[in-house]
């Protein structure tokens, strides 16, 4: 038993008694971990409105040993999400954006496994779909694919799984789920039903990996690459969570 401070994003929220909550939190120092609030529900609660989904917060818990449940003592709102105010559903968009966030590192990540480039990347994401400059759907392919990547289960994007041919323009690819990798039009079998895939998106893909969600706006997609990457990118999150992540219905590319 230790008490520990961590600068955390709430992820998850779930009633636990008629007056406290266990928070699931992303941090940069633990990674994930959750936690009981004790008169979390209460409307003058010890911690305002510092546990919101989506919020930051400075928190301080109790560690337990494995088996018990954390216990949160304090909570300082840092940042609250703000999902864009502009037209045409852009803060919809944005606010089911944080929504697919917040559930892939629930669902794509250990308790405990430290991974402040995760954080990072979460942090700003969040940021960006809360500019209303910025679309939703270029962050949102850009947060599926960073966030492959640094878990290890970014396909290979480079050359075909089975005889090693580099990935080359012009030629037209499938993405092998199970193998994390990619297939040329000569390896892939009829019987065969990954999902088809352009060299051109595949170096969109490639170019994805070194931006931040701050310059994602530097990469110009057409309505068909940013398709395939997302398709691409929601093949590997289901082969990794065993299911179809279940905000992705409200998620529009
Ligand atoms: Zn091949």
């Amino acid at each position: 038993m230790s008490l520990e401070k961590a600068d955390a994003l709430v992820i998850r929220q779930v009633d636990f008694s008629e007056s406290s909550r266990v928070v699931t939190f992303f941090s940069l120092e633990f990674g994930k971990f959750a936690a009981l609030a004790k008169g979390a529900k209460r409307l003058k609660g010890p911690f305002d409105a510092a546990l919101d989904l989506l919020s930051t917060c400075r928190v301080v818990f109790i560690k337990k040993s494995s088996g018990t449940l954390n216990l949160l003592t304090e909570a300082r709102l840092i940042s609250r999400f703000q999902p864009q105010n502009s037209g045409a559903g852009g803060g919809l968009s944005s606010l089911y954006g944080g929504y697919y966030v917040a559930e892939l590192l629930s669902g794509l990540t250990e308790d405990f496994d430290p991974a402040p480039e995760v954080y990072n990347l979460a942090i700003s994401t969040l940021a960006a779909l809360s500019s209303p400059e910025n679309l939703s759907s270029p962050l949102i392919i850009h947060f599926e694919i960073s966030l492959l990547r640094l878990i290890g289960l970014l396909p290979n994007l480079f050359e075909c799984s089975v005889c090693g041919e580099a990935v080359q323009t012009g030629k037209k690819f499938a993405h092998w789920v199970s193998q994390g990798g990619v297939l040329c039009g000569a390896c892939r079998r009829e019987d065969f039903a990954g999902v088809s895939i352009s060299s051109g998106s595949i170096e969109i893909l490639r170019r994805l990996t070194q931006e931040s969600a701050e310059t994602i706006c530097n990469i110009e997609f057409t309505g068909k690459q940013s398709e395939e990457c997302h398709k691409l990118a929601v093949s590997a999150i289901t082969h990794a969570l065993g299911r179809r992540p279940s905000t992705l219905r409200y998620i529009q590319i």
